[in-house]
């Protein structure tokens, strides 16, 4: 048995610093958390010392693209100018990064040619180093919408690159095909942006199509999740059975409402908008439209944050790292959080209990406690005192993966 005798423990459940405890580990799993002068220690056992540092569960990034880096690559040529090895060997050393930062866990939303399933798979299978891993293969998206703009001529045809459906049963088509690939969530693109800014979003998705990628979620028992910037395309969509809400920097009060009824997950990606403000309207290769727009967001972002804080809905930890975002700077959202009115105990909470249960692994991971895979970071100093102490390579220790180092 392991024995980790921890300084400071925050295990996600009780909401409050809990002092000179130890986490006994047997296998892969959390046999006990005791107080460490109750823990009766045999010869076998391995104690590791972790009284200089916070022990938090393995964090939970709900929104990630892992076959880009991040920062100014081009997701959408990328795609078209890198071979499906390139992209899949990318796709490795980014999960690595978010691994190596303390994100034990991370959802891919939209990979092309299924190089996330692939990632996945080998991860499970023991052949590459990565967190676990929730795979939507490709994003579902009408023609036309959010993830089939015009970026190339008609002529040109890139197989792999967006479940594209119309109507309920195309949207059912495009749904079915990632399952059958391998996909172990969904995602759809239910409403993106609109560069007229008296209504800065613009509903792709119909109700019907929504819930027909729904119904076949439920049957295959698989989360859904969209992207949304705002408007009656999130209203339709909470209706219509989706799981997590995406970005929305224009949530209103009855969404808010009825997400906190429903349980539908916030996933605000504050890094990635943060990011794009601070590469600049030229370096983004922004139109004047398209910066207008971005720094709408910006500026909305917290109002829609503090609708959701208010209304009690679950707001997760999600950075669309590879889109602006970097792989391995995961923990910057967190810090987002506290900026929008978020204690660190709220921020560590979203970046794993509340990750967890978006993804429907809590019965595994985003607690320490008994019967949880041993997904632990040991960090250098208090994050709740300063949360952005979870950025920085050096203050991260040590992670384990189901009870072993990685
Ligand atoms: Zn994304």
């Amino acid at each position: 048995m392991k024995i980790i005798r921890s300084g400071i423990l925050i295990d996600s459940i009780h909401e409050y610093v809990m002092e000179n405890y130890s986490i006994l580990i047997e296998g892969s799993r959390i046999k006990a958390v005791l107080p460490t002068e109750a823990v009766q220690v045999s010869p076998e056992d391995e104690v590791i010392d972790a009284t200089a540092y916070t022990v938090i569960p393995g964090m939970v990034d709900c929104h990630t693209h892992v076959h880009v880096e991040g920062g100014l690559s081009d997701y959408e040529l990328d795609k078209i100018t890198h071979s499906q090895a390139d992209l899949a060997f990318r796709a490795s050393a980014n999960a690595r990064k978010d691994l190596e930062a303390g994100f034990t866990t991370i959802r891919c939303l939209d990979a092309p040619f299924y190089v996330d399933v692939a990632l996945r798979n080998a991860i499970n299978a023991g052949l590459v180093i990565g967190p676990r891993m929730r795979t939507a293969g490709q994003g579902i998206c009408v023609t036309g919408g959010h993830m089939d703009k015009a970026s190339v001529v008609p002529e040109v045809m890139v197989w792999g690159r967006t479940g594209v459906g119309d109507g309920p049963w195309g949207c059912r088509r495009a749904a079915r095909e990632q399952l059958k690939r391998g996909a172990d969530t969904l995602k759809v693109n239910a409403a993106g942006g609109s560069h007229d800014l008296s209504e800065p979003y613009r509903q792709e998705m119909s109700y019907e199509e929504m819930a027909a990628v729904c119904e076949e979620a439920r049957w295959a028992k698989v989360r859904v999740a969209a992207h949304a910037h705002g408007g009656q395309g999130i209203t339709d969509g909470i209706r219509a059975g989706l799981n997590s809400i995406e970005h929305a920097p224009w949530l209103s009060d009855e969404q808010t409402k009825m997400m906190a009824e429903k349980g539908v997950f916030y996933v605000p990606t504050l890094t990635t908008h943060t990011q794009g403000l601070a590469y600049g309207k030229e370096r983004t290769g922004s139109s004047e439209g398209g910066w207008n727009w971005i720094l709408k967001v910006c500026d909305d972002r917290w109002v829609s944050l503090e609708r959701a804080h208010k209304a009690g809905v679950k707001v997760c930890v999600g950075t669309d790292a590879g889109f602006w975002a970097y792989h391995g700077k995961n923990a910057m959202e967190l810090e987002e959080l506290v900026n929008g009115g978020y204690s660190p105990m709220e921020a560590i909470i979203a970046a794993t209990r509340n990750g967890a249960e978006c993804l429907d692994m809590d019965k595994d991971i985003g607690t320490i406690e008994a019967g949880k895979l041993a997904d632990l970071v040991f960090v250098k100093g208090n994050p709740l005192t300063d949360v952005s102490i979870l950025q920085r390579k050096e203050n991260i220790v040590r992670v384990y993966k189901g009870g072993e180092e990685i």
